[in-house]
């Protein structure tokens, strides 16, 4: 094992300096993934840089009427928000699918959105892997790949994001706040996780010495409709082998907008845009619509030996999830 060393930092701008003088250096807050991946070596920081005393724990209105979420929230407060079960009933659900009570009292909405995939082979230093070291190989790709990627994976990985709050957070159109050396900047959700490419040592967009300081919910009228269905093999406690968040707003009977957004299935969560597009205009009461933007939303998957039937899992799943959100949402 590496030494490394632990230091609290006093404020964001201690966290960025030290983060960005040393490139070996990670941020820690609640340590819920990164302990374990510290156990088995995955990660060998030269220093941890505690940051979870720092102010960001608030979740304040924003002047337009959304949400600002400090970065240290943690999962139980924002599960339990009154603002967020009120008008972003799906981010609750979500947030309360994943992991168990006592994690998500530690996990923090910015670890949350940090956390690497769950890949077995990626956990276990006796296989090779592109993620931890670049160019050794997948054997995933070839070995047992049951929970792995059917959209956007490459040759070089085909791991999944096992978030379900960052699935929620894309259908909800949210914004990662970010702080640098340079400042402050705002990625969209749904571009701050990377697909693999041949590059899947890097998850997010981040630069070195970012840290994230919240995330920015926007109003969004239609959100109540929402719904997070999440399929995995237990009850509680386990990844979701295919999730989806969707919202819609209808008017008569005719879709005015929607959101499908999927987890489980992808190395980020997986906006199904052209899906949306297509259910606009569209009768909410006819059930062929919502099998079509299944279709669509699917139409681009690629299987691996084992994880085949995550295709049609997933058409069941958004079908099912825009029907209770046609019906104005609630629980799946
Ligand atoms: Fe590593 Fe990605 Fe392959 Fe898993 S899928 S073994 S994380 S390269």
């Amino acid at each position: 094992m590496k030494n490394f060393a632990y230091v609290r930092a006093n404020s964001v701008e201690d966290a960025i300096s030290r983060t960005t003088n040393d490139r070996q250096a990670m941020f820690i807050a609640g340590g819920t993934n990164l302990v374990d991946r510290l156990k088995v070596f995955l990660d060998e920081p030269s220093q941890l840089v505690d940051v979870s005393r720092l102010e960001m724990k608030q979740i304040e209105r924003t002047n337009e009427g959304g949400l600002k979420i400090g970065a240290l929230v943690t999962n139980t407060d924002l599960a339990n928000h009154i603002e967020v079960r009120r008008n972003y009933p799906l981010l609750s659900r979500a947030i309360l699918a994943g992991a168990s009570q006592q994690i998500r009292n530690m996990a923090t909405v910015g670890g949350n959105l940090m956390q690497r995939t769950r890949c077995p082979y990626y956990y276990d230093t006796a296989f090779p892997c592109n993620k931890r070291q670049l160019n050794t190989g997948c054997p995933a790709a070839t070995g047992i790949n049951r929970i792995h990627a059917i959209l956007g994976a490459s040759e070089s990985c085909v791991a999944v994001n096992p978030s379900d709050m960052s699935v929620a957070m894309a259908a909800l159109d949210a914004t990662v706040e970010v702080q640098g050396m340079q400042g402050k900047r705002e990625i969209p959700l749904i571009d701050f996780h990377r697909l693999p490419g041949n590059t899947p040592d890097r998850d997010t967009n981040l630069e070195p010495g970012e840290l994230i300081t919240a995330v920015i919910l926007p109003p969004l009228s239609f959100a109540k409709s929402g719904v997070y269905l999440k399929l995995r093999d237990r009850a509680s406690y386990a990844f979701a082998l295919v999730s989806v968040a969707t919202a819609l707003e209808v008017a008569g009977e005719q879709i005015k907008n929607a959101r499908v957004a999927l987890g489980g299935v992808a190395h980020k969560p997986w906006r199904a845009m052209e899906a949306e597009e297509f259910l606009i205009g569209k009768a909410a009461n006819n059930k062929s619509n919502f099998e079509q933007a299944a279709e669509i939303a699917l139409k681009d998957a690629k299987t691996l030996a084992h994880n085949g039937f995550k295709v049609e899992l997933s058409k069941r799943a958004i079908r099912r999830a825009l029907t209770v959100s046609a019906q104005g949402g609630g629980i799946v």
